[in-house]
């Protein structure tokens, strides 16, 4: 097979966090350093770690393969564990993904299906306020930035 360069694949996500931005208390604002978790990084955490489905199951949910997905894990536990030893906030924004299939809303959890259209998206049920300013927290559907 001849090796194609293909764009890079949009990871399913499931789940809208509502908090998105984690700060040590009492750290200086510049003396704060973050660490960015992208938005599928936490969807690997959450499948695992909290729904504690298996990593084929994981990587399926995720439309990726198995290697990509213990690689996308592995990145997020990393950051999060350096957030916690070093001190720093975590800010969980932007990555590769789409959300689709059977969302939940982290801030009422509502659930609904969210069919593959690629469309801007915010949770139909409390229809986040910052929806009218300038999109729903950058990036709900976002590609292209590297992952960590
Ligand atoms: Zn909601």
């Amino acid at each position: 097979m001849m090796p194609v360069a293909r764009p890079p694949k949009w990871r399913y996500v499931r789940f809208i966090p509502d908090a998105t931005y984690f700060k040590p208390v009492g750290v200086p604002l510049k003396e704060l350093e973050e660490v960015v978790l992208a938005v599928e990084e936490l969807e690997a955490l959450r499948l695992k770690d909290i729904e504690g489905l298996e990593q084929e199951e994981c990587a399926e949910k995720m439309n990726v393969s198995r290697p990509t997905f213990v690689r996308v894990i592995n990145t997020a536990r990393r950051k999060v564990a350096e957030a916690l030893v070093k001190g720093y906030a975590i800010r969980i924004e932007g990555g590769n993904y789409q959300i689709v299939g059977t969302v939940r809303c982290g801030r009422c959890g509502h659930e609904w299906h969210q069919p593959e259209t690629g469309i801007e998206l915010a949770c139909p049920k409390c229809l986040n306020p910052e929806q009218g300013r300038g999109g729903h927290r950058k990036g709900w559907r976002h590609r292209g930035n590297k992952l960590g």
